[in-house]
């Protein structure tokens, strides 16, 4: 067997694996309500023409249907946001996903309207709104649904590789007590054999693959802050494992950084 060329990328399982050759367009980060939820957060994704992507292990990748026109693929295993098809004759890949270093860097972000009352796309300090009582959250095909208490206070952002592969850029939750289901039926989870953050269970929809709650091994469970359907209530105040960071970003929101997981 030669040496595969290109990018190598992967999902967080390791069922899905790719690489990219040719030329790679820069990241675009996008805000909007469907890239929210299927991430768990803001939608990252840089792009390679169609025949640059050797999709060379397909595993248990999935599409989801999540407009007319576009395709958003993952891993139907541990719920990696992995791809993003709009037919414009590129692939859009997850950063997050690559294992190797690319020379990609941010070039913009889109939808920044509709981003998360929880942070701003600038990296300015949102401004002081809702506090609701109650969070409703789902999924990006509707088929989960569950509500926890509001608002959701502390938010904080999680750049270790599970994280980053889960979300396709970086990961952004608030710890829960309590979680009343009112649709489970197409809820997976994907539980690593690792110690620490890095052996959380994840949660996410079998069906649109959006990332929904993870269960770190403490048993503490985390929601997803872009599962919420309306505001969070929440502000996003820290910078978690940025050691394993992304190097295609830079965090500009002067929030508190820590290096290592928990
Ligand atoms: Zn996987
Ligand atoms: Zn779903
Ligand atoms: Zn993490």
């Amino acid at each position: 067997m030669g040496q595969r060329m290109g990018i190598g990328g992967s999902c967080l399982c390791g069922s899905v694996g790719f690489a990219l050759r040719g030329p790679l367009r820069d990241v675009v980060i996008c805000h909007c309500h469907w890239c929210r939820k299927s991430s768990g957060h803001a939608f990252a994704s840089g792009a390679v023409a169609d025949q640059g992507l050797d999709l060379y292990r397909p595993g248990a990748l999935a599409w989801y249907r999540s407009s007319p026109g576009v395709r958003r693929g993952f891993c139907a295993d541990c719920g990696s946001s992995l791809f993003w098809l709009g037919g414009e004759g590129q692939v859009r890949f997850a950063p997050g996903a690559l294992d190797d270093p690319a020379p990609l860097r941010v070039q913009g972000q889109i939808f920044e309207d509709s981003a998360g009352d929880y942070y701003t796309p600038s990296g300015r300090a949102p401004r002081v709104g809702a506090a609701p009582a109650r969070l409703d959250c789902s999924c990006l095909c509707g088929e989960t649904g569950f509500s926890v208490p509001g608002p959701a206070g502390e938010i904080t952002a999680c750049h270790c590789t599970g994280c980053r592969k889960s979300s396709g850029h970086y990961g952004a939750s608030f710890a829960v007590e309590a979680v009343h289901w009112h649709g489970r039926a197409t809820v997976a989870e994907f539980a690593p054999d690792r110690a620490g953050h890095q052996g959380a269970t994840r949660g996410f929809c079998r069906v649109c693959g959006s990332s929904l709650y993870h269960r770190d091994p403490d048993g503490r469970s985390h929601v997803e802050a872009g599962a919420v359907d309306g505001p969070t209530g929440g502000r996003l105040t820290q910078h978690l494992c940025v050691a394993q960071k992304g190097l295609y970003y830079e965090l500009t929101d002067g929030l508190p950084q820590t290096g290592g997981c928990a």
